[in-house]
């Protein structure tokens, strides 16, 4: 078994353990492993090995990556942040944008998703998380506490884009026991909007609205596990040291 396959079965492993201990069903659990600095054939051999969700981090990379994976069949998540400029280029590039953190942004990807659709590309809509920035850390992003509920309602109007749920990166920790407290507020700021905006949005199946919790990487997804994580960011565990 090559590493990558060995190291995939103990992420697995790892998963299925946590969501146990959380008294949890580890397939409501999606693993999007980070395929940021590494080469498409990597990505190519870890679709091989089961991965279906992957994540980047820059548009450019992924743009200069996609054409050789271009056959394969799996979801393409841009998890880093995302500048305005190259909304448009990433609102054609990915299934999902997970760090919309401004109106303006969203706006944007709406804008491009649009012309997209009257182009008749067959793309008319984009999968969104909203970033929520629980680090004290200035060089953090994503969108202040006090501003979210109205990034959510902004997103909510835009018709072409799909708004799935919120998304964090705490401060690194060597103790991964010390990041629960931003992924317990991550939790607590969805279950805030639910109450809030719920009953404005509630539709068939309402219990969704923001359903998707992405948040934990390599070191400390067992603890966003037990704190309700839905997607798993995993990079390292899965493919190595990265140099870059
Ligand atoms: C790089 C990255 C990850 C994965 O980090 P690892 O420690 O390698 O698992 C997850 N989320 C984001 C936003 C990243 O940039």
């Amino acid at each position: 078994m090559s590493e990558l396959v060995t190291n995939l079965a103990r992420v697995r492993e790892r998963m299925a353990r946590a969501a146990a201990r959380a008294g949890r069903n580890h397939e409501d659990i999606t693993l999007v492993a980070v395929s940021k600095t590494r080469p498409a054939e990597t990505i190519r051999e870890a679709y091989h090995a089961g991965v279906r969700h992957f994540g980047e981090n820059r548009v450019q990379e992924w743009e200069s990556k996609q054409a050789a994976l271009s056959d394969v069949d799996a979801t393409w998540q841009l998890i880093g942040h995302l500048q305005s400029n190259k909304a448009r280029r990433a609102a054609g590039l990915f299934h999902s944008v997970d760090s919309v953190d401004s109106v303006a942004l969203a706006q944007k990807l709406n804008s491009a998703l649009a012309d997209m659709a009257s182009e008749g590309s067959g793309k008319i809509s984009l999968g969104v998380l909203i970033e929520l920035r629980v680090s004290p850390e200035e060089t953090k992003t994503g969108v202040e506490e006090e501003d979210l509920p109205a990034l959510v309602e902004a997103v909510l109007t835009l018709p072409h884009l799909e708004l799935r749920g919120l998304m964090c990166v705490p401060p690194f920790f060597d103790d991964p026991e010390k990041a629960r407290p931003f992924f317990r507020r991550l939790r607590e700021a969805r279950d805030a909007l639910r109450s809030h905006l719920g009953s404005k949005f509630l539709r068939p199946g309402g219990e969704s609205f923001l359903a998707e919790l992405s948040m934990g990487m390599s070191h400390d997804f067992e603890v966003a596990i037990e704190e309700g994580a839905t997607q798993v960011r995993v990079g390292s565990a899965i493919f190595g040291a990265r140099t870059a």
